[in-house]
């Protein structure tokens, strides 16, 4: 085929849930790629759609090309990214060597503009975590895995992946889309599609998520928005502070029920509406007296850090602050700062 034309396949360096990765070479000029072969179409969509949108932003990885091999099965040719954010953490850990805050700080920032690319263009990624922040050799850090991914749409405004909406659309009883005026959120048909797939038992890339998941998604919410990413970008923060993971749930209610530890029951006077979640009623928790608040969770570290993972790590949604926010936080323009990205140590 054409892609065996033009790549030379070398070993396999990753699998996922319906992914293969393999090293390739591009055979006209020894450039080595990484080939992402996706068994769901669902998936191989969704990567494609977001990724052709948010080619030029630095800090999202580059998509070379794709091949599509029949109705099932796509090709993705991928820059070749040697390591990922967890590597590094769990470096750090292992060294039990906290990471320098001029380094922290550069990490963040790049995270940062990736998903401030991917929210103003209405990306929403889903599952951002450690393994899915790849690292170049010269520690440049890519969001990738958007197989996810979704594009929020508003009203009236024309989608490109409407087409899929509207095969869903003819199968699906309510066929209601977004109620919520000019905030964008996801339309209803889209959730219920999601929730095709999780009774088609997707476990790995469910289990992996979890600890990264908004208490609106674990509520049950059908019309979230961008803000769940920002809550993924809170426990990802808090992780890199501390080298640990902030809530790793054993199971979804186990879940909560950390979240509930450290910021207290939720309920009307935290977050205005959170009673009319799908799952509010039936899951409910005893009083929690005494919640340890997140300080607790960032022994040692500074108040400027506490109040940064403060600002993304709340229960209300609209209270999270948005990742362009965050880039103009005073914490990241204060001693020390940012080292520049070539001097950000990469594992090998
Ligand atoms: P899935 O969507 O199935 O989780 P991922 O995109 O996360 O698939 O890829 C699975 C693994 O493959 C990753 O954890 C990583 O180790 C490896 N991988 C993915 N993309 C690249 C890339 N561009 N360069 C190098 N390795 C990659």
């Amino acid at each position: 085929s054409e892609i065996i034309a033009k790549y030379e396949v070398m070993e396999r360096v990753g699998s996922g849930a319906y992914a293969d990765v393999y090293r390739g070479r591009r055979l006209s000029d020894g450039l080595t790629v990484a080939l992402k072969e996706i068994h769901d179409y669902q998936s191989a969509f969704r990567e494609i759609d977001a990724l052709e949108l948010l080619q030029g932003f630095p800090n999202v990885i580059v998509l070379h090309e794709y091949f599509w091999r029949d109705d099932e099965d796509a090709v993705l040719v991928l820059e070749f990214l040697r390591t990922d954010l967890a590597t590094v953490i769990a470096d750090a850990a292992k060294a039990n060597q906290p990471l320098p805050a001029g380094q922290l700080k550069r990490w963040m920032i790049q995270i940062l503009s990736g998903v401030d690319a991917c929210h103003r263009i209405m990306v929403l990624h889903r599952d951002l975590k450690p393994s899915n922040l790849l690292i170049s050799e010269n520690g440049l850090l890519k969001i990738a895995d958007f197989g996810q991914a979704r594009i929020l749409t508003e009203p009236g405004f024309d989608a490109s992946n409407n087409h899929e909406e509207y095969s869903r659309d003819i199968n699906n009883k309510d066929t209601s889309t977004n109620t919520h005026g000019g905030n964008a959120t996801c339309t209803t048909s889209d959730i219920d599609r999601e929730d095709e797939e999780k009774e088609l038992g997707c476990f790995t890339s469910c289990v992996g998520t979890r600890w990264f998941r908004a208490p609106e998604l674990l509520y049950g919410s059908r019309d979230y928005g961008l803000e769940v990413d920002l809550w993924s970008l809170g426990c990802i923060f808090a992780e890199l502070l501390t080298l640990r993971p902030l809530f790793p749930g054993a199971a979804d209610i186990d879940q909560i029920s950390r979240i509930i530890g450290v910021l207290g029951n939720l309920d009307e006077s935290i977050w205005v509406g959170c009673s009319k979640l799908p799952d509010y009623g039936i899951i409910s928790f005893s009083k929690v007296e005494n919640p340890s608040g997140i300080e607790a969770c960032l022994p040692n570290r500074s108040p400027d850090e506490v109040a940064l993972v403060k600002r993304l790590v709340c229960y209300d949604p609209s209270k999270r602050a948005t990742a362009m926010e965050l880039i103009h936080d005073k914490y990241f323009n204060e001693e020390p700062l940012p080292v520049p990205v070539s001097e950000l140590p990469v594992p090998l």
